[in-house]
């Protein structure tokens, strides 16, 4: 057997990981991952770690589920690859479709497939532009993204995406993408002191600002997601999304939700956009599409939208593993295992509300500023002063030590900033659900006894 260090040693000389929480691996002894099974990580050494963040936000049914591993298995053994880019297609590829329609609401019934979450925004971006050209308003180029929303790594999606480290060093984001602040009651509502629900109507004015000073005839797409995973688990307020989509509407704007970590049930709801009352006319998805088992992407469009883009001739489109196979079946199985365990309703009515009330019980903690969660995706601030409510200091690097505490502890979270975040897979335990709320609890004491010296 290849020794960890031999492994590690390997890896550090061939394998580039340009960014990665897998330092948090690493402060537990090992950074090697050799297999999983239900929430549960285990490394090279047989340390066993509770994965509080579902891989990357995508683990909905937990791992080693053995009905996706067989649909996948005899997908390949059937038909290992057929492309869907030119004349053909295949069953999956059409049932999948057609499930994926059967859980959008009524007006969005068009799926296109794509491997990742940033093909996905990417085929978006060009879709939407594509529309207005053919709707006779060339000139409607512009997206409107979000400060700290994530959308992907490609230079596409690093430019949606609002995360400043991704931009300025290689000359991102491109011509004809804007930001505007999040809708962040911790790190911005609260110092204005409004109410959250007067706080939320204020961030969504702020879009309406935006497409005035552009220009409404300049903007073609508004991209949010419903709840900013990356950018550090940031729940707008209930007034938010209804007040942004209102202002897509009255000012002819596409809304496009990226539901890449929010759709099928992370949130409570199936899509995110059900949680907070509003109706895209464009979504896209991965991540829990097919659970991580296969990669797998896809973007819904509106019949408006595939209507116009299906009468202007040819929309030359289409990536090589769009709707592969294996991604089908994994995709199908993973929707089954999602309806027949009822996922979505459990998140809603029993782990989820089961898990906050808990995760809540943090707030009394001296380093805990804030708890938040919907569903079972969930933060809190991690703070230096909890009656001013003030941060520490960059160079403490509080939350990057209380991520690595976390893994010593047995549970993965991941830091952004000092905002620590956890989403774990939708089937954990009420025992798991325990266990975090328990690891979590001992990291904040080991983190509290590590920065006051006792
Ligand atoms: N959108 C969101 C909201 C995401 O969280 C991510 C990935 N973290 C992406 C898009 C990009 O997806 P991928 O990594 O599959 O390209």
């Amino acid at each position: 057997n290849t020794s960890t260090a031999e492994i590690q040693a390997r890896d550090a000389r061939h394998h580039w990981h340009p960014f990665s929480d897998m330092a948090a691996l690493n402060a537990a002894g090992s950074r090697v991952v050799t297999a999983a099974e239900g929430w549960t990580l285990t490394d090279s050494e047989g340390h066993q770690v509770l994965d509080g963040m579902s891989g990357l936000w995508n683990v909905a049914v937990g791992y080693g589920r053995r009905e996706i591993v067989d649909a996948v298995a005899e997908a390949l053994t059937t038909l290992s690859y057929t492309n869907t880019f030119f004349q053909c297609t295949h069953p999956a590829a059409a049932a999948y479709a057609e499930a994926i329609a059967g859980l959008l609401p009524g007006h969005l019934n068009r799926i296109f497939f794509t491997s990742s979450g940033s093909e996905a925004n990417d085929t978006a971006f060009r879709a939407a532009r594509t529309y207005w050209d053919l709707k006779g308003k060339p000139e409607k180029k512009r997206f409107i993204a979000r400060r700290n929303g994530y959308h992907g790594s490609t230079v596409l999606g690093a430019s949606l995406g609002g995360m400043a480290p991704m931009h300025g060093q290689s000359g991102l984001p491109i011509e004809g993408i804007s930001h505007i602040d999040q809708p962040y009651w911790f790190g911005d509502g609260r110092l204005l002191g409004m109410s959250p629900a007067e706080y939320g109507h204020f961030a969504a004015e702020r879009l309406a600002v935006e497409i005035d000073r552009l220009g409404a005839d300049t903007v073609a797409a508004f991209i949010g997601e419903p709840i900013q995973g990356a950018g550090g688990v940031v729940i707008p307020p209930d007034t938010y999304w209804p007040r942004i989509a209102e202002i897509c509407a009255e000012r002819d704007i596409l809304l496009v939700a990226d539901e890449v970590i929010c759709g099928f049930g992370r949130t409570g709801a199936m899509w995110g956009f059900e949680t907070f009352g509003f109706s895209p006319d464009i979504v896209t998805m991965a991540k829990a599409m097919t659970s991580g088992y296969i990669p797998c992407g896809g973007v819904a469009f509106s019949d408006e939208v595939a209507a116009t883009l299906e009468t202007g001739g040819e929309f030359f489109h289409g990536y090589t593993a769009s709707g592969h196979p294996a991604a089908c079946a994994a995709g199908l199985a993973n929707l089954a295992i999602i309806d027949r365990e009822r996922l979505v309703e459990r998140v809603a009515t029993d782990i989820g509300p089961y898990l906050a009330a808990r995760w809540a019980s943090l707030g009394d903690h001296p380093l805990v500023g804030e708890t938040r969660m919907r569903g079972l995706i969930g933060a809190f601030e991690l703070v230096r002063d909890k009656a001013a409510l003030e941060r520490f200091p960059a160079d403490i690097a509080a939350g990057t030590r209380c991520r690595d505490l976390s893994v010593r502890n047995g549970l993965v979270m991941r830091a952004v900033g000092d905002t620590m975040v956890i989403a774990p897979p939708l089937v954990i335990s009420h025992e798991a659900a325990d266990l975090i709320v328990a690891r979590a609890r001992k990291t904040l004491d080991d983190l509290h006894a590590a920065l006051t010296g006792a």
